[in-house]
């Protein structure tokens, strides 16, 4: 049996996307900056592409530019509001510890030309709360910038709550919404957002392609040098395929937003409630405020990346927050920041659903990643230890 669960990484493009996106790239292969009516015609299916994200997002048309997918559109929100922030002497910026990397290294950068960057910490259940980060809101504060929903261990914010606070004191606030929005719904104007990050590989659609809502108003400064695409904010030939295959995906997923959250939160309540019988494990993220898809948990005694290449073996598909799965000497600093010890974070295994997985590949996963638990615990000198008690079991 094959099984992915690995949809945190990427999706599998939808039908509907992948037939959206077709025409585009033999019968309306035009350019819409030409004249002609070759050109014309992919104009026209550009604005409506950008029409059907804006619909969804309780936005205006104007107020989308698309990119070239999550990491750009994090990069130039943050970016442009450092920019606006300069300009009046505010160069403070808040964010959270467990942000996706697109934000942090965004944030190293500036805080190199001499911003100040707060990470907020986050609770053992990875939620920030709305007070912390009113009380970290200063006088010279220019952006806040929290994700709706974590990449890792699926943990939702309450993103509405901060927009509020941040609408009050007069803060810009970027949303990265790349995990939430297959699976959550978004109303930029209800949850007080003015900025957020889309990219359609997260919900079925194609990689390489993402957008950028900024409420309008806000000025945003490119990164990229060249013509008025996008308003001038997004230089470049559009990716005219990419993007209207985006919108159909995107319409197919708040379509039936209700629908899949139901079923796919019904398998993962049952891999929770199953895993957690597992001794010496522990659910990452909270039971409650989390993505319908996402299951990640702590194995002591074992390592991440010996239990994916044993699971890859047996045709599942799953990551780990560990140390050489991240590529990194550190495991995942997601993990850390919730607490749990670096022995632990490296025993981590993440498995990240969507609609067309089925009960019984779930009933598989379940067989399989208990039963190469138990083998890879039998192997390991760790685990002997903390069986003979000469070392302490921490969970
Ligand atoms: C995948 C992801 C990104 C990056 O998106 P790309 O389109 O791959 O650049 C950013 N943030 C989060 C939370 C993600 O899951």
């Amino acid at each position: 049996m094959k099984v992915y669960a690995d949809n945190a990484a990427t999706t599998r493009m939808s039908r509907v996307a992948i037939d959206a996106m077709l025409p585009f790239m033999d019968t309306f292969y035009g350019n819409p900056s030409s004249l002609h009516s070759v050109g014309q015609e992919a104009a026209e299916a550009l604005q409506k592409a950008r029409e059907i994200m804006a619909q969804h997002l309780g936005c205006e048309a104007r107020e989308i530019t698309f990119t070239s997918g999550g990491s750009e559109a994090d990069n130039q929100a943050i970016l442009s509001a450092a920019v606006l922030g300069e300009k009046k002497g505010k160069k403070h910026i808040i964010s959270t510890k467990i942000e996706h990397h697109a934000v942090l290294h965004t944030l190293d950068k500036l805080s190199k030309q001499g911003f100040e960057i707060t990470l907020l910490d986050v609770h053992e259940n990875g939620i920030v709360t709305p007070q912390q980060v009113a009380s970290a809101i200063r006088e010279e504060t220019c952006l806040v910038t929290i994700m709706y929903a974590n990449n890792e261990i699926g943990t939702i914010q309450p993103i509405a709550e901060i927009g509020a606070i941040c609408k009050e004191k007069g803060v810009l606030f970027h949303t990265d919404a790349v995990q939430a929005a297959p699976h959550l719904p978004i109303n930029v104007n209800e949850q007080n957002i003015d900025m957020l990050s889309l990219a359609a590989h997260k919900f079925h659609g194609p990689k390489g392609v993402g957008m950028l809502y900024s409420r309008k108003g806000i000025l945003l400064t490119k990164i990229i040098e060249g013509g008025s695409q996008e308003r001038g904010n997004r230089p470049g030939t559009e990716n005219i395929p990419g993007i209207i295959s985006m919108a159909a995906a995107f319409e197919d997923a708040c379509t039936h937003m209700d629908e899949n959250s139901a079923k796919v939160s019904a398998l993962r309540d049952k891999l929770i409630e199953e895993l957690s019988k597992v001794p010496h494990s522990i659910l990452n993220g909270d039971l409650e405020h989390r993505l319908p898809g996402n299951v990640n948990f702590c194995f002591e005694g074992i390592e991440g990346e010996a239990l994916l290449l044993q699971l890859d073996r047996k045709g599942i598909c799953a990551s780990s927050g560990s140390a050489c799965a991240s590529g990194s000497l550190d495991p995942s600093h997601v993990l850390l920041a919730i607490g749990r010890p670096h022995e632990i974070a490296h025993g981590s295994l993440r498995l990240s659903l969507c609609e067309s997985n089925t009960e019984e590949e779930i009933d598989y996963l379940l067989k399989v990643v208990t039963e190469e638990v138990e083998y890879l615990r039998n192997m390991s000198p760790v685990w002997r230890d903390l069986v003979s008690g000469k070392k302490q079991f921490m969970l």
